[in-house]
């Protein structure tokens, strides 16, 4: 089997060059054709001695993800379904705005936490991305839209996050060199503060990203208190809120950013009523004695049938990102893009067979859960709306 080197960092390819007895700026010029010009074959590569071009012919490949769909909704947005064998696929989701483009990517197909809100979760874990999967999805997507926006080999995509399918800290040693590529000034030359992990909180893996690769980081919080959370993200009985707030003010003195964003996906009945908005407040400003440098992004949840969940009222959410604004705690809410084409967060189904029965484990916790929540949630699940 030849490599794909897709799979490597600069690092990783100069060291597959070394083997083959090439120096190491050959690496440099092999990294910059594959991510910069985005060339599939060795045969493009003109700059490199014919003899080169024929040792890579017999010992490696460049070799992408299939695609198995492309749809692109009103707003721009575009959303591509990936094959990734086996039965298993994966989505990636481009966002356009006046000012960057963001490319939203997965890191597994499917994902082991099991969140109770979340389309991926149900649908459980089937295997952890390579390096190479990961980067295929960045890879493709740039050299598809500098051709099909016709910018001329201008850079389109300016923002990498790693909100798709999958948790990216449970996939760790694929994860990092394929954050060194996206930072590379011969990859893909984006800046640290412009990737972002998101993460449902594996703590000892936050440590080791501030000091592998540290990068803008997004920590999915979802509740104020751990009763609740260990209800929403199961990962929470393994690290609780303080330990993942101890991470986070960790985390900091790495960062490019001085802050951490904090995600918080609005269910109806469930995590947004005034009460939340201030004990989540209180937990963020009152943590370790000074608080957490922060940002709230709060998530208009996006409904799936076997959730059993419901989107909060748009009033309820403004109220929410009002106290916590109120707090002086920086607040948006997310503007929900490519709706047409189910390309919000959560909805990122992809097609991964579920080898681990999570779905019944997840109606279990949503039985124990309906029988805590309040009143309003219940009626609404009774109404099956
Ligand atoms: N596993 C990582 C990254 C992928 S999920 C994490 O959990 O952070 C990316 C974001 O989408 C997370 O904040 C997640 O909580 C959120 N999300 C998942 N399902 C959602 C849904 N149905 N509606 C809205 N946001 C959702
Ligand atoms: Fe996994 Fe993130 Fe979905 Fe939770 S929200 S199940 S961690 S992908």
């Amino acid at each position: 089997m030849t490599a794909n080197l897709l799979d490597y960092d600069l690092e990783g390819l100069a060291a597959f060059c070394a083997s083959l007895g090439e120096k190491r700026f050959r690496a440099t010029q092999l990294f910059r054709w594959i991510h910069q010009k985005g060339a599939r074959d060795f045969g493009q590569m003109t700059d490199l001695a014919k003899s080169l071009r024929e040792k890579l012919e017999g010992s490696a490949r460049i070799e992408g993800l299939p695609v198995i769909t492309q749809h692109e909704s009103a707003d721009g947005t575009i959303k591509w379904l990936f094959d990734v064998g086996n039965g298993d696929a994966v989505e990636s989701v481009f966002i356009p705005e006046d000012d960057r483009g963001t490319l939203c990517i997965s890191s597994q197909a499917g994902c082991a936490v099991g969140c109770r809100f979340c389309s991926t979760g149900h649908q459980g874990f089937s295997r952890n991305l390579t390096a190479g999967e990961i980067l295929a999805q960045l890879w493709f997507a740039e050299h598809f839209l500098r051709a099909h926006l016709k910018t001329g080999g201008e850079r389109v995509i300016s923002n990498v996050v790693m909100m798709g399918m999958g948790e990216p800290l449970q996939n760790y040693s694929a994860l990092v060199p394929a954050l060194r590529v996206m930072l590379d000034d011969h990859g893909y030359g984006l800046s640290r503060r412009r990737v972002t992990v998101s993460t449902s909180g594996v703590v000892p893996m936050i440590d080791r990203l501030g000091e592998d690769c540290p990068v803008a980081l997004a920590v999915s919080l979802h509740a104020p208190n751990d009763e609740l959370r260990d209800k929403l993200v199961p990962l929470n009985k393994k690290y609780p809120l303080s330990e993942l707030l101890d991470a986070c003010q960790r985390y900091l003195r790495h960062a490019p950013r001085d802050f951490i964003t904090f995600e918080y996906c609005m269910l109806d009945g469930v995590n947004d009523q005034p009460e939340h908005a201030q004990q989540l407040a209180r937990l963020v400003q009152s943590h370790g004695g000074q608080g957490i440098s922060c940002k709230f992004n709060l998530i208009p949840f996006n409904p799936f049938p076997a959730s059993g969940l419901v989107r909060s009222p748009q009033q309820r959410v403004q109220a929410f990102a009002k106290t916590l604004n109120d707090a002086g705690i920086v607040t948006t809410v997310r503007k929900t893009r490519g709706d047409d084409i189910d390309a919000a967060c959560g909805q990122l189904a992809g097609d991964v067979q579920d080898r681990t029965r999570v779905d019944r484990r997840i109606a279990q916790q949503r039985t124990v859960m309906l029988k805590q929540v309040p009143v309003e949630a219940d009626t609404k699940e009774a109404r099956g709306t």
